[in-house]
């Protein structure tokens, strides 16, 4: 038996990020959007656990960990200790979604791998222990299962879905050059260590969103760890500057960065950023309408 199960990209439409705790983590007030560039990954019945992953051209295939170091494996590992499922299945993975990037790769690689798991072995694991396995593995990992556009709190892993009418058309420019989560977050607690505790609400972006106008999400997109982002890489401020000279809404940085995403008003106007912008000399441009669903089994059982 094989199964295939596809996991989307995400970007954080408003991330707002309060004082680092205790702990080292930082309390997030969220709201993901899955959008439509996606990983595949395939398990097929097997006496052990294996991974072969394919990257696109635009993945440097040395970026992406084999063997236990793969969050695919982790997450197989972990349901089947927590389940009682053998740890077995010959996984294959086919990325699309650039790695470090931002855009929760790995996660969203790591929601396919517990779904696939599931499906592979029959366990009929229920969702909130799933959720709960996700947000054991990674913070983002809860949302890559639940998918759509979600506000996500606590560590960004307390997600509820929340309205959404618009059918939003990004611009995704990947950097070849990974950008570390840790160093971001370590850059913005130099940078404001006198940050709120509390996050900066979400709320202005969710009636953004509840309008299903471009031009007013535009203007509520909200990142936090931008300025830090763009502090490390000067250039991603450069890149915004040209994307929106190139027709583009507004730019952001996504999430941790280095990928910059562009909202564009439309299908003509996305295709007019991308055109500009690759034209300009940017080797990777993807396009992509958001929200989509989060990871779901595309061959039947
Ligand atoms: P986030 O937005 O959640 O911070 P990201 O997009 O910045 O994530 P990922 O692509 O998820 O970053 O990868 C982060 C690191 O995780 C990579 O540098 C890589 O070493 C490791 N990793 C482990 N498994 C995977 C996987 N299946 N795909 C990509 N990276 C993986």
């Amino acid at each position: 038996m094989s199964i295939t199960v596809r996991g989307a990209a995400k970007i954080n439409l408003h991330l707002g990020v309060g004082r680092v705790r205790e702990d080292g983590f930082h309390p997030l007030d969220t709201v993901y959007q899955a959008i439509g560039i996606h990983d595949d990954l395939t398990v097929a019945t097997a006496d052990a656990l294996s991974l072969l992953t394919h990257v696109a051209d635009h993945i440097d295939p040395a970026s992406v960990p084999d063997g236990d170091d793969n969050i695919v494996l982790r997450a197989a590992r972990l349901l089947a200790a927590r389940t009682g499922a053998p740890a077995t299945g010959a996984f294959v993975v086919r990325k699309d979604i650039p790695v470090a990037g931002g855009m929760a790769g790995g996660s969203a690689d790591a929601a396919a791998a517990l779904v696939a798991h599931d499906r592979l072995h029959d366990l009929h694991t229920p969702d909130d222990v799933l959720l709960a396995l996700a947000a054991e593995l990674g913070s983002d990992i809860p949302f890559s299962l639940v998918g759509g556009t979600a506000r996500g709190v606590g560590r960004g892993e307390l997600v509820t879905p929340v309205e959404d009418r618009g059918a939003w058309w990004w611009v995704a420019v990947p950097s070849t050059v990974g950008l570390s989560t840790p160093v971001v977050y370590r850059h913005f607690d130099v940078l404001h260590p006198d940050a709120p505790e509390v996050p900066a609400s979400a709320e202005p972006l969710l009636a953004a969103l509840a309008s299903g106008e471009p031009v007013r999400l535009a203007r509520a997109l909200h990142n936090d760890l931008q300025e830090p982002a763009i502090d490390l890489r000067p250039e991603l401020g450069d890149l915004i500057v040209r994307g929106e000279a190139e027709g583009a809404l507004r730019g952001m940085v996504s999430g941790s960065g280095p990928t910059v995403v562009f909202l564009c008003e439309s299908a003509e106007g996305a295709r007019e950023t991308a055109l500009g912008l690759a034209g300009s000399g940017e080797e990777v441009v993807l396009t992509a309408t958001g929200p989509v669903a989060g990871a779901h089994v595309l061959t039947p059982v």
